[in-house]
């Protein structure tokens, strides 16, 4: 049988896109990748790479056509809490095209699947007040009460694919994503996350030193390695599933010992300068992983100590070949 398959992942010049083209090339499909820019860090291994504007109608029928079989839809204006904060019209407007295009391209180009990404951001705001928060289960996006712009774009797109599948029967998948870290993400700039952001200040940290800290640092996260992304992602594909799933891990870390996990894998000691009026997003959010174990029978795995060791090492080497190791004015600017 042949189970070789024309993919589309669109994204594909963003981190969790490009990890994913790798994944995909790696199991013989033949993929096709498409974003606004190619990937920043490496040579994309994508069969053919297309640099679309995927707001317009027309870029997304030229991105679904010649009959591909899947679409893993992650193209999304999206960066770290800073970003997502500051820039709701944007954001919004930007992905409600990507997503609406994209769903009735693929329809209209008989693509046979289609995976959203979306987001922890589309959960009740309400149910994330403590740091000691109960893990998030997937009916507590509603009532709505989303992030807003980033949450409420992407819950909006999670019942357009609902939709799709209850008028068209066209099959959706829905990936909400926790918190994603890795090699070849953005460390830099203002679209960068947490661990990201967190491993470039270590980094550029001299021993003894202090670093900011958006907030009081005890806001709590669970933090995914991009591997187990993307196995998710294949897994959830190939899935009968329609409706949305958590993706994330359930170990729930408090900012600051985010910050000193990363400082012990950097060998440094640091003290903490905490930033009370930086933006911090919710008080506390976890994954709740029932369903994700009831439909895959797996869930991820990688402890955070174990994807800094990965991560820290990658970011520390890429500002070591930029020259801004023990560039201190940088360190301050945070
Ligand atoms: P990323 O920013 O690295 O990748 C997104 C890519 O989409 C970028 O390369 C960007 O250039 C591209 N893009 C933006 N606008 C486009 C347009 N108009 N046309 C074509 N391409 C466009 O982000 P990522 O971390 O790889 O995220 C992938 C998906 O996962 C996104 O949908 C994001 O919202 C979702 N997600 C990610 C996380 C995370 O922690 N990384 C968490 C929740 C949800």
């Amino acid at each position: 049988m042949n189970t070789k398959k024309r993919l589309l992942v669109t994204g594909g010049g963003g981190f969790i896109g490009h990890h994913l083209i790798k994944r995909l090339k790696a199991d013989g499909h033949w993929v096709r990748g498409v974003d606004l820019k190619c990937p920043e860090y490496e040579t994309s291994p994508a069969d053919e790479f297309e640099v679309l504007d995927l707001r317009r109608w027309e870029d997304c029928v030229a991105a679904t056509r010649e009959g591909i079989d899947q679409v893993y839809n992650l193209a999304a204006d999206m960066g770290g809490i800073g970003y997502i904060t500051a820039n709701h019209a944007d954001i919004a407007r930007n992905n409600i095209l990507i997503n609406v295009h994209m769903l009735e391209a693929s329809r209209q180009n008989d693509v046979k699947r289609f995976l959203f990404s979306s987001s922890a951001c589309v959960y009740a705001q309400s149910k994330q007040k403590d740091a000691d928060v109960a893990p998030l289960r997937e009916e507590d996006a509603f009532p709505a009460e989303p992030e807003p712009g980033y949450g409420w774009e992407k819950l909006y797109a999670e019942e357009m694919c609902r939709y799709y599948w209850h008028d068209y029967k066209f099959e959706t998948r829905i990936v909400r994503f926790h918190n994603v870290y890795g090699r070849l993400g953005t460390y830099d700039g203002g679209k960068e996350k947490a661990p990201a952001a967190i491993s470039r200040k270590v980094a550029l940290a001299e021993d003894g030193d202090d670093i900011e800290i958006w907030g009081d640092g005890k806001q709590t996260r669970s933090f995914m390695y991009v591997d187990d992304c993307v196995e998710g992602l294949v897994r959830i594909m190939a899935s009968d599933y329609h409706d949305a799933l958590n993706l994330g891990t359930d170990e729930l870390v408090t900012i600051n010992h985010l910050v000193d996990l990363v400082s012990e894998v950097a060998g440094k000691h640091l003290s903490k300068r905490h930033n009370l009026t930086g933006p911090q997003g919710v008080r506390g959010r976890n994954s709740d992983n029932s369903r994700l174990r009831q439909v895959l029978g797996w869930e991820p795995s990688m402890t955070l100590r174990s994807g800094l060791k990965k991560t820290y090492p990658w970011i520390e080497q890429e500002l070591r070949k930029a020259g801004r190791i023990a560039d201190k004015a940088t360190v301050s600017a945070g």
